[in-house]
């Protein structure tokens, strides 16, 4: 079972499963020789970068492939960072016109048509607002309202142009692919796996859960969702080939005065969404399409999402409300088990009618 901690970033492994890790080890071990659906060497590696803990497991393809993965991972992160003053984005952010490499021009290009299709919900040019809360920096801290004023009109995507590798924005707007980067990242590891040859592959970069095919056993993953009010898991889905991606205030926030100030804001208003949901689950085929809409829809509220998911196609949800209850597109109905403090929760089960 694939578990988050989402307060630390630490994946843990869960003690049955463990258990179910070794016992295979041990049976695989006494026969002598892999069982044939097996026959994939699994590989696995940890990798710190984007502020996340990320574990890859890979069966199948060559010994070098971790490694590219690995290298693959640290220069997007290097073209990314919004910290980074040499990345891309920091270089375009500083320029306001800059010719920009391929992977930012791929990343851009679907962060403005998912800016327009959640009709700004997430929007790529939140930067300028997320500063001055201290989001990306540490320093929180809560802007006065008249500088959030100011600073708003900044907040909009339709003013960047794109023209071949050439990207300019606005005067004083700045980008941010915190919401997406994982996602596109992600997307990017589990081609590279499947061009490898690699049957089935698993992508944990905190929260973002990325499939390639079934287990090896043939059997669907287990992938935990997070509870949002404790350390353990709100429920397991079981899928394959597929992003599972989760937003939620409480993996990134700040308390002053005895309120909590949570990392995803409202681009409508530059302040932390707070519209009754505790975390959203996006589960689709395309890990940056997942990402952006997990944090839109957190943004939207569990009636807009709702209304957002009937309108589209090409993704199924799990929105988990601050008030206890559970919220399933239909897509998920027979593969989502809650469990732990969320077992007896209210479920409803949305339909597309
Ligand atoms: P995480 O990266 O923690 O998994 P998300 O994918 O929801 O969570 O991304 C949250 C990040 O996205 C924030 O830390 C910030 O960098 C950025 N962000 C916050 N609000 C928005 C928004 N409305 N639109 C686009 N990006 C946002
Ligand atoms: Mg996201």
């Amino acid at each position: 079972m694939v578990m988050m901690n989402m307060q630390t970033n630490k994946p843990t492994l869960h003690p049955l499963r463990f258990c179910a890790v070794i016992l295979l080890l041990a049976v695989l071990l006494s026969a002598g020789c892999a069982a044939p659906e097996l026959s994939a060497e699994a590989r696995s590696v940890t990798v710190f970068a984007m502020d996340t803990v990320m574990d890859l497991t890979v069966y199948g393809g060559d010994d070098d492939l971790l490694t590219e993965a690995e290298n693959m991972i640290h220069f997007l992160e290097t073209e990314f960072s919004v910290t980074d003053p040499e990345s891309d984005l920091s270089r375009l952010n500083a320029a306001g016109d800059f010719s920009v490499g391929p992977d930012t021009k791929s990343l851009l290009a679907s962060a403005l048509a998912l800016s327009d299709r959640t009709d700004g919900a997430f929007d790529c040019t939140i930067y300028p607002v997320l500063r001055a809360w201290g989001f990306t920096s540490g320093e929180y801290r809560v802007p006065a309202e008249d500088e959030l004023a100011a600073l708003l009109p900044l907040v909009n995507w339709r003013k960047v142009t794109v023209s071949g590798e050439r990207v300019t924005v606005g005067e004083g707007q700045m980008l941010d692919f915190g919401a997406i980067a994982k996602g596109y990242t992600g997307d990017r590891l589990i081609s590279l796996f499947r061009e490898a040859g690699a049957a089935s592959a698993l992508v944990n970069l905190g929260g973002n859960v990325q499939l390639l095919g079934k287990k090896p056993d043939g059997s669907l993953w287990n992938v935990a969702v997070a509870d949002p009010f404790g350390n353990g898991y709100a429920g397991v889905l079981k899928t394959a080939d597929c992003a599972v991606i989760t937003s939620g205030g409480y993996e990134r926030y700040f308390e002053e005065d005895g309120k909590i100030y949570r990392h995803i804001l409202d681009p409508k208003t530059g302040i932390p969404a707070d519209n009754g949901l505790s975390s959203v689950t996006v589960v689709g085929e395309r890990g940056i399409v997942c990402d952006a809409l997990s944090t839109a829809l957190y943004v939207m509220g569990a009636e807009r999402a709702e209304a957002f998911w009937r309108g589209s196609d090409d993704f199924e949800i799990i929105l988990l409300t601050e008030d206890g209850q559970i919220i399933l597109s239909e897509g998920l109905e027979d593969s989502f088990a809650p469990s732990g403090e969320w077992r007896d929760a209210p479920i409803t089960v949305i339909r597309d009618d």
